[in-house]
């Protein structure tokens, strides 16, 4: 197979693929030049820079291109619809990166618990604020909801009970087997007025964002909130107005309402612990989804 590789991939999985036989080309086309590059290939893997909407798949069709791999879980980059009706495969790797976004999840709650990443920022500047940063909080003996218990949620889940936290989850679907002492279902608004953290990891949903003003005006005053995510799921002016009222203590965010992000108000927020969506951009994730790539080229050919 002739395949387009766009924004990047593995390079021990890129070597296989050659092994395997396959031509692969590595660029990044605009998209206005990405459709008719599509024409010439069989199979394209995206991560989240290549955008496959309508007009390029439209553009595409007729083509070489049968098969659209996105290298990680969400595809709301790629116009699902539309692929198919072309006559296009959509193909994903939904579990190669949960444990990579589940450890960056927590990694945003002990920075938003222990002041990590404004402390730093400060050190860079010649401080030694060791006073303003001595209320430091401990994620251990609280209570910790995480709204979306799929595969991200429940990674983080079990780190969090091994952490000596009780964890609370919100979830439309209920996973049999997993409530205990220190996990169980509720109701989101029993989440959001329970919980000492919060974590998000549902899919990106439509319409009105699940963390919105009415939503904050709920939660425990001094939560720690995490978003890693989907950025349309939070309000980011409810979540800016939520740090400087006090209601939400610190926010870690890895992923925007538009990306890369222009939010400076909230990015520039001492509170906020951020990362340009780089949930999956782990060694160890990268190497586990070009080898699901791999896999999924090797049963498609
Ligand atoms: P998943 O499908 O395994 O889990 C999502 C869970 O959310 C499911 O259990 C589902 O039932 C639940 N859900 C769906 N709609 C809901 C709603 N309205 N209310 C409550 N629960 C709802 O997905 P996952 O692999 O755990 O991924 C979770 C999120 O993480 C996705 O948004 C994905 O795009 C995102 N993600 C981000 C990064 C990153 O780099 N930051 C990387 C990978 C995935």
């Amino acid at each position: 197979m002739r395949i387009l590789v766009t924004d990047g991939m593995d390079a021990a999985a890129l070597a296989q693929l050659r092994q395997n036989g396959h031509e692969v080309i590595e660029q990044f086309y605009e998209p206005d030049a990405l459709g008719a590059a599509l024409r010439d290939v069989d199979a394209v893997v995206v991560r989240s820079a290549t955008k496959l909407r309508q007009p390029v798949l439209d553009a595409a069709a007729g083509g070489r291109l049968k098969l659209i791999i996105r290298a990680g879980v969400g595809v709301d980059n790629i116009d699902v619809a539309c692929a198919e009706a072309h006559g296009m495969t959509v193909r994903n790797t939904p579990r190669a990166s949960s444990n990579a976004v589940a450890e960056l999840a927590m990694a945003h709650l002990f920075s938003c618990a222990r002041y990590i990443s404004i402390a730093g920022h400060s050190m860079r500047e010649g401080k030694w604020e060791k006073k303003t940063y001595n209320k430091g909080v401990e994620l251990s003996g609280k209570t910790l909801g995480v709204i979306g218990y799929g595969r991200i949620g429940q990674t983080l889940g079990r780190m969090a009970q091994a952490m000596g936290m009780t964890v609370l989850a919100y979830d439309i679907y209920h996973a049999e087997g997993l409530e205990c002492a220190t996990m169980r279902y509720v109701e989101l608004d029993e989440l959001l007025a329970s919980s000492d953290f919060i974590s998000l990891h549902t899919p990106a949903i439509d319409g009105k964002p699940l963390i919105d003003a009415e939503a904050i005006a709920k939660m425990k005053d001094g939560v720690i909130f995490v978003n890693t995510s989907r950025g349309n799921n939070v309000d980011e002016a409810a979540l800016l107005a939520g740090l400087e009222s006090g209601r939400i203590r610190a926010a870690g965010l890895d992923v925007y309402a538009q990306e890369p992000t222009k939010n400076e108000a909230l990015l520039n927020h001492p509170r906020v612990s951020c990362t340009p969506h780089i949930g999956a951009s782990t060694v160890e994730a990268q190497r586990r989804i070009g080898m699901e790539i791999v896999d999924i080229i090797r049963q498609f050919s």
